[in-house]
């Protein structure tokens, strides 16, 4: 039996240890921490998406990085951090030296969650050269206005969802409609619906288990579990594994302080990778996903 597998990616300014921003800024999880897991993802032909957040696209020598990848082997997204991106940026930047990110888009009043994605759209877009499609919510923060917004603003692929997870009872998906790819209701992000924006859930099992590389948060066996569980229990079964590139580089994000703790999250990302391999996986980048896988 053959799936498909996505890899997500949330692409941020480097972080301590509760995710407040590094002072001084720095993006060594772009510089060097993209470089090695694209390298270790041309090996296996996994094209990664990297959702790239507003306190990124400040920094010109990030914007070099990511524009120099090969649009064949990866794929440009966005991701929406609200506080470093107006209007009513709590964070105006272009400083994002020692910030503590903490907003949710969806408590955000409709028409300014819809001119936070409309005016990140448009930065991306002169960055990167083309409008994105892919996006996914910082800290999750998604709802059915979420979707709405980005049909509006020509995305046609959602990896917000996280199933079975409630986050401060902001954001609950702890009923989720779909762990397959579906197309959500305006009205309730966990229920299918008519929008023309495909959601691709985070693979999560119902007993909380990631499909999460991050040491400290499951290990290797725990992503086995998820994908046998997925296997079992989803048709077609689209796996979405997530992580944070800052996460590759020692010291910059929550989870991996040091040298050995990098180096044991791309063993087991690599494990993953020739798991799927063997067991003859599609991999895909998000805008590939269809509904059907
Ligand atoms: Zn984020």
């Amino acid at each position: 039996m053959s799936g498909t597998f996505v890899l997500t990616i949330d692409v941020e300014i480097d972080a301590g240890k509760k995710w407040r921003t590094s002072n001084p800024a720095s993006y060594e999880g772009v510089y060097t921490g993209i470089p090695r897991l694209q390298t270790l993802c041309d090996r296996y032909g996994v094209k990664p998406v990297y959702l790239i957040s507003p306190a990124v696209m400040v920094d010109a020598r990030s914007v070099d990085t990511l524009n120099a990848l090969d649009p064949g082997r990866s794929e440009l997204g966005a991701h929406l951090h609200g506080e470093y991106i107006g209007p009513g940026a709590r964070f105006p930047g272009p400083d994002f030296s020692g910030c503590d990110p903490a907003e949710m888009q969806c408590q955000y009043e409709e028409s300014l969650e819809f001119d936070k994605l409309e005016n990140l759209t448009r930065r991306f877009a002169a960055l990167f050269g083309r409008k994105p499609t892919s996006f996914r919510a910082g800290r999750f923060g998604a709802r059915g206005w979420t979707i709405d917004c980005l049909q509006q603003l020509g995305y046609t692929h959602d990896t917000s969802v996280t199933p079975h997870r409630n986050w401060h009872d902001i954001a609950d998906f702890s009923r989720p409609g779909s762990l397959t790819p579906y197309y959500p209701s305006l009205d309730d992000i966990c229920a299918a619906g008519n929008s023309s924006v495909l959601e691709v859930p985070v693979s999560i099992t119902p007993d909380l288990k990631w499909l999460r590389p991050t040491p400290r948060f499951s290990d290797l066996a725990q992503c086995l579990q998820v994908i046998d569980w997925y296997e079992q229990n989803t048709a077609p079964t689209v796996l979405c594994c997530m992580f944070h590139n800052v996460e590759l580089v020692p010291g910059k994000s929550p989870y991996c302080a040091t040298a050995a703790d990098c180096e044991a999250m791309l063993e087991r990302i690599e494990s993953i990778f020739a798991l799927l391999a063997r067991r003859n996986y599609r991999f895909k980048s998000l805008s590939e996903v269809t509904a059907n896988g």
